[in-house]
């Protein structure tokens, strides 16, 4: 089974994708397409050829859930992972599966995330 990757229409590779077994049944790999609850896009879009797509709520990179969470003494309430990133720490599958562009994608996610952590902790020690 061929899985396609999209961002935003603009495709970005393909993997082939095999059954799995989960508790011992054989599982195949769901197509999958990530919504934005906030602008209702769906931004993501990963179709498997024959299966059914799943639909998960993430928010896509132009909207920061965690900047409606408030603040805390340290700085804005953020996720544990970039605002727009399409990894799954739980789904190794998923994650191995992303070709080259999307895991490129992920990785100028990654830094730019963790260099605007960087330079919001730094205002806040400086006052
Ligand atoms: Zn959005």
């Amino acid at each position: 089974m061929r899985q396609f990757f999209f961002h935003r229409g603009q495709l970005l590779g393909d993997a082939v994708r095999q059954v799995s077994w989960v508790g011992g049944t054989p599982t195949p790999p769901v197509g999958t397409a990530l919504f934005c609850p906030l602008c209702s896009e769906v931004w993501f879009l990963a179709p498997i050829e024959g299966e059914a797509t799943r639909v998960e709520c993430r928010p896509c990179e132009r909207h920061d859930a965690g900047a409606r969470l408030g603040k805390s003494s340290l700085g804005a309430v953020s996720r544990l992972e970039p605002v727009g990133s399409v990894w799954r720490s739980w789904d190794s599958e998923w994650n191995e599966a992303l070709p080259r562009e999307v895991l490129k994608r992920e990785l100028l996610l990654t830094i730019n995330h963790y260099e605007r952590s960087y330079h919001e902790s730094e205002s806040v020690f400086k006052t």
